[in-house]
């Protein structure tokens, strides 16, 4: 059962917090290792994870994720929706 980037997405929240099953932590690293989206997500996830743990302890705002879920969409699309 092959998913698709935007079913990743939550997926990756919880990796980056350490908070998967190693059988799904290893399914998203495979998944990383060839798709250079989630990968890029990966990064921006860190990076924005890191500031607010630099500053106060927050959990990742809302209005990210909605943005990410929609930048990754596009991207998305860019590459696989035209046929
Ligand atoms: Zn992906």
């Amino acid at each position: 059962m092959a998913k698709n980037c935007p079913d990743y997405i939550n997926d990756l929240n919880d990796y980056l917090d350490g908070g998967v099953s190693p059988e799904l932590c290893a399914e998203i690293e495979a998944h990383i290792g060839k798709c250079q989206n989630c990968r890029i997500m990966v990064d921006t996830l860190k990076q924005t994870v890191t500031l607010c743990r630099e500053g106060k302890e927050e959990p990742l705002p809302e209005a990210l994720e909605t943005r990410l879920r929609s930048l990754l969409k596009q991207r998305w699309d860019q590459k696989f929706g035209q046929k």
